[in-house]
Order: C-alpha cells, then structure tokens, then sequence
C-alpha cells in the first residue's frame, strides 16, 4: 500500500489524536488536537514510530518539574494552577477569605509538583474553555474532587452558593 493512501485520522497517539491530513506532500503530514488543546501539524512516520506524542507540552512536561514550570509560565493551566494556589494559600489574595480562610487548600502533590496537575489535567479532559470546578464545594482541590466545566456553569454555582450563603 502506498505511503497516500494510509488514513489516520481519529488515531491517537499518545496525547495527540489525528484531525485530518496536512497538505498533499509526498512525505503525509497531518494535523492533530493535543489533549491540552493545542493543534499541531506531525510527520504520519514520526506518529508512528512514537517519536512524537504530544504538540510539545508533555514534551516539556516530562523532562523536569523545574523546567516545566519554567515552560509552562504564560500556559492557561499554569494561571489555573496559580489562582488556586493563590486563593488557598495566599492570605494577601482577594479571595483568600472565601477559600484558604475556609479550609479550602490545594492537595500537596498539585503544590509540590506542577506536573501531577498538568497530567491530571490533560487526563480528565482539559480544554481552553473549561474551567476547573470543585465537585464538593467545602472540599479543596484534588484529583477525587475536581473536574472541568464550562465556564458559564461554574460562575453559576458560585452565584448560586453566595445566594445560599446569604440567606
Ligand atoms: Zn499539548
């Protein structure tokens, strides 16, 4: 079978998942939504031996703590993680009183070590326009207790809870 006719797409491979084929060179090229969110264009050859897994993020996510926050700093889930880490353990943040002051921390793995909750993140369906939610609000952050929603749907349940609160 010729290198052409070989479709991949809807594989997945590693973190990447194949959208549709890039272009028409003699060498296929595709491109691929990275579970971070991310699109990217690969070499099918290099997919398939396994050289490439990702748009760059687990790349730099598996190389070291240290340098993963470094490569990570700007990345929407390195902000996520620094405003969780802020509202819970900042006494200076603006929404300490409502987390850190309540009991609401961070779990020590996702503090101690970024990348458990980058790969949490990316495991349990990260994307741009999710936010991350707290399944038992008076619960802190871990991987038992939290998930991703739509942004919209979590500014509503904080609505809702201030209304409880204040009642
Ligand atoms: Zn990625």
């Amino acid at each position: 079978m010729p290198m052409h006719a070989i479709n991949m797409t809807g594989q997945k491979f590693g973190l990447l998942t194949v959208v549709e084929r890039f272009g028409a060179s003699p060498r296929p090229k595709w491109v691929c939504r990275c579970r971070c969110g991310q699109l990217t264009i690969k070499d099918g050859s290099r997919l398939r031996r396994g050289t490439v897994k990702s748009c760059g993020c687990a790349t730099r996510a598996f190389i070291s703590a240290a340098r993963l926050t470094h490569g990570m700093t700007g990345h929407r889930l390195e902000n996520i993680r620094r405003g969780m880490l802020a509202r819970c353990h900042n006494p200076n943040s603006k929404d300490f009183p409502r987390y850190g002051a309540r009991g609401i921390h961070v779990c020590r793995q996702w503090r101690d070590t970024p990348v458990e909750f980058y790969d949490w993140a990316w495991t349990h369906g990260y994307a741009d326009a999710l936010s991350i939610d707290r399944i038992d609000p008076r619960d802190g952050y871990s991987p038992g207790n939290c998930r991703w929603i739509p942004l919209s749907e979590n500014v509503a349940r904080a609505n809702r809870a201030r209304r409880q609160r204040a009642a």
